[in-house]
């Protein structure tokens, strides 16, 4: 099975970011990454591949321009006029802001004009950050493309992760949504329907909001239930879609401490509802901060309850393609995600 992996992950490597208004050392670090490389390197089923170069495109099908230009432009000007070498938000445009007025416009500084285009506080802009973005997003497509081409199953080892950017606003870890950007390159692409299946723990605010009115791409997340968990204010059951969409959004919510049992029943469940949808592509928007020892999350499933995940989706028989979003318990990450794709890596053998 390959694993599609890029060193330039590196360059996305803030310090702090701001966690319930304290600056901490950030989650989301380098070494979750190399942790699963390292990990993934101890089994010979998996076969390291590099990216492939997609442009902008693909992005720009996905996401607004004047995002995807900020993300690659505002770095020098905010480093000249701040002195910072990572740096985060101070007014972000809250939807009360200008009720019954006109829409706001961005700022002309590079600086305000962040929180024009970002929604939080976790997601710092650093030199690097572009350079991260754009690879995490060919990851992602190199690694979609090996599906095209025949593999049953293939694994974007992504960062930063992107779950959470919707079309015109970044936000929690994320700047450009690799699984969706992915699942529009299939769908657009190849004219067949595609399910995005995420199931980190936190809410894929960012994937449903772009197909949220879209009948060829399926979105399924199973989360924390945003009534306690981050995203807070998107995520619930009652979002179903809207429009064509309709019936193609299916929020799955836990409550707190849900174990391996309910998880993989609930799990099974909708893979009922993915398999009556008949996509051509299943894209596993793959967090394992659903780990009982997760520092950001309140579920409990355990690494033996990952390898039953990987089976259950695994029994769709259907092409996956599994890219990487959280799980921030960095002396776990490598074994659980090992754990949730050996199951695609034995059929890989079976083939052969
Ligand atoms: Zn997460």
């Amino acid at each position: 099975m390959d694993v599609v992996w890029t060193d330039l992950h590196r360059r996305q490597n803030p310090k702090m970011e701001i966690n319930l208004g304290q600056p901490i050392p950030t989650y989301e670090r380098p070494d979750r990454a190399e942790t699963i490389r390292q990990q993934l390197e101890t089994d010979e089923r998996f076969n390291f591949v590099g990216l492939t170069e997609h442009g902008r495109s693909p992005i720009e099908a996905v996401h607004a321009l004047g995002l995807i230009d900020y993300l690659e432009s505002a770095w020098p000007e905010i480093h000249r006029t701040t002195g910072r070498h990572e740096f985060a938000p101070e007014a972000m445009l809250h939807v009360g802001l200008r009720e019954g007025m006109s829409a706001a416009r961005p700022p002309e500084g590079a600086a305000a004009a962040f929180g024009y285009w970002c929604y939080e506080t976790a997601t710092p802009l650093v030199e690097g950050t572009y350079i991260a973005s754009r690879a995490s997003v060919d990851v992602a497509l190199t690694a979609a493309e090996k599906i095209l081409a025949g593999a049953p199953s293939a694994y974007g080892l992504c960062r930063p992760p992107g779950h959470h950017a919707a079309a015109n606003v970044f936000g929690g870890f994320c700047y450009f949504n690799n699984a969706a950007i992915a699942a529009h390159h299939v769908a657009s692409t190849t004219g067949t329907k595609v399910t995005v299946l995420d199931v980190d723990y936190h809410h894929g605010n960012g994937t449903q909001q772009i197909f949220y009115e879209r009948d060829d791409v399926q979105f399924v997340s199973l989360h924390g239930d945003p009534k306690r968990a981050y995203p807070w204010f998107i995520g619930h059951e009652d979002e179903v879609g809207a429009g064509k969409g309709r019936g193609y959004n299916i929020n799955v919510a836990f409550g707190p401490e849900a174990e391996d049992d309910e998880y993989v029943t609930r799990l099974a469940g909708v893979c009922e509802q993915i398999a009556a949808f008949g996509p051509s592509m299943v894209i596993v928007s793959l967090g394992v901060d659903t780990y009982w020892n997760d520092p950001i999350s309140d579920l409990a499933l355990t690494t033996d309850g990952y390898r039953r995940c990987g089976e259950v989706v695994k029994q769709l028989g259907i092409p996956t393609l599994i890219l990487q979003e959280g799980g921030y318990d960095i002396e776990a990450i490598g074994r659980n995600v090992h754990a949730w794709i050996s199951p695609f890596a034995s059929s890989v053998l079976q083939w052969q």
